[in-house]
């Protein structure tokens, strides 16, 4: 069956709900634990169901969003899903406090109650209007920015559409590109630091309501994380700053030598070559068809998965008019079927979607009989695991895409991977100081950023942009409006990716049996289990981030980019 003959039915809410309440009545009386187990999987298949359709609409919406029956639907699955959450929320509860926990543990084990506790943590019907109140205004953050209208030289932009100028080979377009574009952002900046007050104001309310301190680790019981904490995460940014930071300042000092530049400005910064970055040859089809002879020859498993994709049309990659932007994996329970969003634009980015999208793809597919909707994706540290090591296992296949500039791409791609890192953690470091202090003025919040950003991008330049010197550029970062606490996941998550560059380099067949085996294990675990399943030093750990970069600075050492 093709994506397309995937039937699209609304849910019947009212059906749903009495079902749902019927089965956890039937959990909470089950005589013995086989009964109960019974009634969870009923409960699961429930869950499926309704997630599969919602999923459905979801996608069908944002592959056209102008049909007007998937703009309904996708409204209706908006406003339901907090009734659904309530419900799974009564479920968490029951679970929680079974009488057969210990043998419902054994069975399923233990990773499901750490996600009930902890959801259980973050929710109490008395915050629903605060938590209404959060959407909205991150809602407004995001409206704000998408009706950005930029105009250069009399053409109209958007905060998409404007970055090809960003990285023009012209520095004069980009020093227009950029100066528009940080206009637009200085020109809004009393709005969304009025919108960030109140989300700040409306999260710390909520923290206390649920009977926390402050929001640090409601923050943190949200992105469901059990095995590590804030001290935990303060020491990762510190070995971030005093091993990556020097190596981070050595790429910009080349990159600035290589353009042949007094001094890099942040306008200079995404144009990492003078003959330009690199990109990939040929059309969509025949990117895609590179895709096939790609995952056939890295591994049977790779192979039978993207065949799957590709047969049932599961890869929606190409721009059209209609189409939602960005990109995104998604996963349809009742079809089993990963799928893949994104609107190619002649980047690079296009084969991060064949390979970093595809690595998420790839996780949930082999994830696809694990048997319980919560196991089905893990935490998000884990899961950047799984794409960003899939763009370092597919490198002995990137000429297929870069022909000529593969190895310039090789080059790019690590060397943006580790200059990540420092602008992560800073993002990291910035929310952690706002939320312990949650009565900051805004100017005390960006004098916060500014001072990290003297630390961790100490080679950043802003020319004559009064807006960036007092220390605005934290504001075009979505995350911290959109999904608080999220960015360190990344940096973690590429920490461990370097250390599947490393072995694959080494033994690809142990390494990509580890990968495969993190893959199966889905969410089963917590983020560290994980780590410690796929034979992977915990990014936590002293010493582990100064061992990990060695052999990645040293191989960034041994090319040379001056023939980039
Ligand atoms: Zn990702």
């Amino acid at each position: 069956m093709k994506f397309t003959e995937y039937v699209y039915e609304r849910p019947n809410l009212a059906q749903v709900t009495e079902r749902y309440q019927h089965l956890l009545r039937d959990f909470e009386n089950a005589p013995d634990f086989e009964t109960q187990s019974f009634v969870f999987q009923a409960i699961n298949d429930l869950r499926n169901t309704i997630t599969s359709a919602m999923t459905l609409a979801q996608i069908r919406h944002t592959i056209d969003t102008r049909d007007e029956f998937y703009d309904q639907e996708n409204r209706f699955c908006d406003e339901n899903t907090p009734h659904l959450e309530a419900l799974n929320s009564e479920f968490y509860r029951k679970l929680v406090a079974s009488r057969f926990r210990p043998a419902l543990e054994a069975r399923w084990g233990k990773q499901l109650f750490q996600v009930a506790d902890l959801s259980l943590k973050t929710f109490q019907p008395d915050i629903v209007s605060d938590l209404q109140q959060e959407n909205r205004l991150a809602s407004e953050y995001v409206k704000i920015k998408a009706t950005a209208n930029l105009e250069l030289d009399r053409n109209q932009y958007n905060l998409s559409s404007i970055i090809p100028l960003e990285i023009s080979p012209d520095r004069e377009v980009r020093r227009k590109a950029s100066a528009i574009k940080w206009r637009f952002f200085a020109e809004n900046a009393p709005k969304m630091e009025q919108i960030f007050d109140d989300l700040v104001k409306t999260r710390t309310r909520i923290a206390q309501k649920l009977g926390f301190k402050n929001f640090v680790e409601l923050g943190y019981a949200r992105m469901l994380r059990s095995d590590y904490n804030a001290e935990m995460v303060a020491n990762f940014r510190k070995q971030v700053k005093d091993f990556i930071v020097p190596l981070s300042q050595q790429l910009y000092e080349r990159q600035r030598k290589r353009l042949n530049l007094n001094k890099l400005y942040i306008y200079d910064e995404e144009y990492k070559f003078s003959t330009g970055n690199p990109t990939p040859k040929g059309n969509a089809e025949e990117i895609l068809r590179g895709g096939d002879k790609m995952y056939e020859e890295l591994s049977t498993e790779t192979h039978e998965f993207f065949q799957f994709l590709r047969q049932r049309d599961l890869l929606d990659v190409e721009s059209k008019d209609g189409k939602a932007t960005g990109g995104y994996c998604t996963y349809i329970e009742a079809h089993q079927s990963p799928f893949i969003f994104s609107n190619f634009n002649g980047t690079s980015g296009d084969i991060d979607v064949l390979t970093h999208e595809a690595g998420h793809a790839f996780q949930v597919y082999c994830s696809r009989n694990i048997g319980i909707s919560e196991y089905r994706w893990p935490t998000y540290e884990a899961c950047e695991i799984h794409s960003m090591s899939m763009e370092f296992f597919t490198w002995p296949w990137m000429s297929l895409f870069f022909k000529e500039d593969t190895e310039k791409y090789f080059f790019s791609h690590l060397g943006a991977a580790l200059q990540f890192l420092p602008y992560g953690v800073a993002v990291d470091e910035f929310q952690h100081i706002i939320y312990e202090n949650p009565d900051l003025t805004p100017a005390e919040r960006n004098a916060v950023w500014h001072e990290l950003e003297k630390q961790y991008l100490p080679h950043r330049h802003y020319e004559k942009s009064e807006f960036l010197e007092k220390g605005g550029f934290w504001q075009k970062q979505s995350h911290i409006f959109q999904h608080p606490f999220y960015y360190i996941d990344y940096t973690l998550a590429q920490i461990c990716a370097f250390q599947f560059w490393k072995r694959d380099r080494e033994n690809h067949e142990a390494a990509w049996a580890d990968y495969v085996t993190l893959c199966k294990a889905g969410g089963s675990m917590s983020f560290l289990k994980l780590v410690e399943l796929a034979g992977l030093r915990s990014p936590f750990e002293d010493g582990c981030i100064e061992e990990v970069v060695k052999p990645i600075s040293a191989w960034l050492a041994s090319v040379d980019d001056s023939k980039f």
